[in-house]
């Protein structure tokens, strides 16, 4: 059992940002919003998430540890069919096999919950005085596996890559409030209101938000929304378009072409813009066929919804008369 926790947790928990991205997951799927995210060396020494969601009822707090206990379904093809992030029950026992993992929740209806786990085993257990929410620190992630710990780079990187998911997370919901700190000190900080562009100047700064276009539009099966930034603020790589589907981050090929094709001449060779888009549709047009980490999406009438983001986007920029 608990080297089957430790084989999975390989495929789950690859370095600290993925445990910041399933705790922050859990924390969403659990109605927060807010979400405070306190790190200590690059997550390598501790990662602390707290939210003030629903918590945990007391008996569900040990069986939530307990690999697939919680899973709510089968394959990932049903990935985009449940309303939660979370669907296989296993980044708590993952995570909890490979580090110190410390649980302080409560529901709001019974007293709370205080759990410690080593290596996936319950050290200590008891109440705690709490308010409604959850906190969750992981501590000496990898402790127990050495080789996937010399895996790890440098504080700097993994610190980037963890800014990388709290910033994504942000950007898939502006209504959820977002707080990153790295030792004692705010990296990053949205204000919950729901403000696709505020989220935006929390990310790229307030020059960088002024210089977005909002657009939006609308098909039989598609709504798409979102803020396309003025190619006179552009980059070199194409990390910086966004794409959510319900919510979720995602990655396609013809869904990020369909956004270059919309700055079309605009963009310069070699260029990519920074933009977010946010698509709606009916999750029986999207499936995914990779690991669910990857988030690779195939979508179902793919030549509508690309023709309708090109379109979308142009004419945002057409409205402003660029
Ligand atoms: P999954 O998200 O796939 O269900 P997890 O291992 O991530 O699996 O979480 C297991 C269960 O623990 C969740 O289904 C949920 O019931 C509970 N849980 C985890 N994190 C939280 C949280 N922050 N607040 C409330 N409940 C939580
Ligand atoms: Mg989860």
């Amino acid at each position: 059992e608990t080297l089957a926790n430790k084989i999975a947790a390989g495929e789950v928990v690859e370095r600290p940002a993925s445990v910041v991205k399933e705790l922050i997951e859990n924390s969403i799927d659990a109605g927060a919003s807010s979400v405070l995210i306190e790190i200590e060396e690059g997550g390598l020494k501790s990662i602390k998430v707290t939210d003030d969601g629903c918590g945990f009822a007391p008996e569900d707090c040990q069986i939530a540890f307990e690999r697939h206990a919680t899973s709510k379904i089968g394959k990932d093809a049903d990935l985009f069919h449940i309303a939660t992030l979370g669907f296989r029950g296993e980044a708590l026992p993952s995570i909890a096999a490979v580090s110190y993992l410390e649980l302080i929740t409560s529901d709001d209806e019974h007293p709370g919950t205080h759990l410690v786990l080593q290596a996936g085993h319950i050290i200590a257990k008891g109440s705690a005085q709490s308010r409604k929410g959850t906190e969750i620190k992981v501590e000496r992630l990898f402790y127990n596996t050495p080789a996937r710990l010399k895996y790890l780079k440098s504080i700097h990187t993994e610190l980037g890559k963890i800014t990388e998911v709290v910033n994504r997370m942000a950007l898939a919901y502006p209504n959820v409030r977002f707080t990153l700190i790295h030792e004692q000190k705010t990296l990053f900080q949205t204000n919950g209101s729901g403000n696709l562009s505020h989220v935006l100047a929390a990310v790229y700064g307030v020059r960088t938000a002024k210089a977005a276009y909002s657009f939006n539009g609308e098909s039989l099966d598609f709504k798409v929304s979102g803020l396309a930034v003025h190619p006179q603020i552009s980059r070199a790589g194409r990390q910086y378009v966004y794409i959510f589907i319900n919510n979720r981050f995602i990655r396609n090929y013809p869904l990020f072409n369909s956004i270059m094709d919309g700055y079309h001449t605009l963009m310069m060779v070699g260029r990519y813009p920074i933009c977010v888009i946010h698509i709606y549709m009916d999750p029986s047009l999207v499936d995914v066929n990779v690991h669910p980490a990857k988030l690779e999406a195939r979508i179902s009438k793919e030549g509508e919804l690309c023709a309708l983001i090109s379109e979308t986007i142009r004419k945002a920029f057409h409205r402003e008369r660029l």
